[in-house]
């Protein structure tokens, strides 16, 4: 009976394997089918225009798969694209609620999700889901970067200026560029009600982060003047075009003021003198001649500018020697003649832009120390070429 029984368990154990087999099948398949059945008809939905409802059966028929959330992303990003904000998002926050997903496609989620409150003007639900990456190790700089946008878009430099560690620690020189305008932000403010300890204290901090924030040494210099500690100003000038060469010109007038009370004006024509060398600006080919002009007379003057159109043809340039001209000469016609030149070139120039953003191409005669089109910081610099610098 024994030897019976022993004889049976290999049969029963095949029959076990056999059954549970089938019954696994089984469920697999209706599984399959359940799952073909709820996309086929979100497939449906979605050819019938009925996009809502079309998700909703899409998130469905993928919910309890793992290896489905790249379809997710890539369907909510389809209807970001779209515009379709509402779509994405609640695609979005449905998979923030999947407890079982892997850390890496839950942060994504998160971190897509706060990208859409963004875009639906939400700020303070994109800073709360970007404030919650901060230290993951794959978002934590993109995080901050939406997080710096948010707080200069609602201008809460404050907050902003909160991020300072973590920015640090991200050596990232575009977020310590963002930085150190958030500093000099708030030494603007500190600024218009005569705080000037503080002020300092905030450039100092803005120079700490970015070392080429020529913004920071533009608004030192200026604080100098102000306070008639000109040597100190003029040592910010010249920062600013080691810094950046690009939009020296704008200071060239400033710097020259400065040098004057200082009574050093043939130190000022040296420097300029080597930044005409090296950039070829028209602003400081104009302030050259000038001094030429002054020292060895029209003539010496006139011949130096046209040697220099030759090389380096701008208007602003031609504008200039027009008027020299005008001086040197007493003829009536030809006073009559360059005047109207002298007239129509001004008007020319008076309706061009003056500063153009590096970064978006935005072009504008104002400048702007955040582009008003990109909102990037320390892009808007003077035109260069034949009809600028
Ligand atoms: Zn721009």
């Amino acid at each position: 009976m024994l030897g019976l029984l022993f004889l049976l368990l290999p049969v029963a154990m095949a029959y076990g394997w056999f059954m549970g087999r089938n019954s696994v099948k089984q469920n697999r398949h209706n599984a399959k089918q359940d799952l073909s059945i709820k996309y086929s008809t979100g497939l449906n939905y979605l050819l019938s225009n009925q996009q809502d409802k079309a998700i909703e059966y899409l998130i469905d028929a993928f919910q309890v798969e793992d290896d489905t959330v790249e379809a997710h992303f890539a369907m909510a990003n389809l209807f970001r694209k779209r515009g379709e904000l509402d779509r994405a998002l609640k695609i979005h926050e449905h998979l923030v609620r999947q407890k079982h997903l892997p850390s890496k496609a839950k942060q994504q989620a998160a971190f897509e999700l706060g990208k859409d409150f963004l875009s639906a003007g939400l700020f303070d639900r994109a800073e709360s889901m970007f404030q919650k990456l901060l230290k993951s190790k794959d978002y934590s700089n993109k995080s901050i970067t939406y997080l710096m946008k948010i707080y200069q878009s609602t201008k809460d430099w404050p907050q902003g200026i909160l991020l300072a560690k973590v920015i640090v620690k991200s050596r990232d020189k575009n977020l310590l560029h963002n930085l150190a305008n958030f500093y000099c932000e708030l030494a603007v403010l500190a600024l218009e009600q005569d705080k000037f300890i503080e002020v300092i204290e905030l450039l100092d901090n803005a120079l700490k982060y970015d070392a080429d924030s020529c913004r920071a040494n533009w608004l030192l210099a200026k604080i100098y003047e102000n306070h008639q500690q000109y040597n100190e100003a003029c040592l910010c000038y010249q920062a600013i075009y080691q810094q950046d060469k690009e939009f020296f010109p704008d200071v060239i007038e400033h710097m020259e003021r400065c040098y004057s009370k200082l009574d050093a004006i043939d130190e000022f024509q040296k420097f300029i003198r080597k930044v005409y060398n090296e950039t070829g600006s028209s602003s400081a080919l104009i302030k050259h001649v000038d001094y030429i002009e002054q020292k060895h007379g029209v003539a010496k003057a006139i011949e130096f500018t046209l040697t220099a159109l030759k090389r380096r043809p701008t208007i602003r340039g031609f504008n200039h020697f027009i008027k020299m001209q005008m001086a040197s000469d007493s003829n009536q016609t030809n006073l009559t003649n360059l005047d109207m030149i002298n007239e129509l070139i001004s008007t020319y120039l008076s309706v061009k832009h003056r500063y153009n953003c590096r970064n978006c191409g935005f072009n504008s005669s104002t400048h702007y120390w955040s582009c008003p089109s990109c909102h990037d910081w320390e892009q808007m610099k003077p035109i260069r070429g034949l009809e600028g610098e």
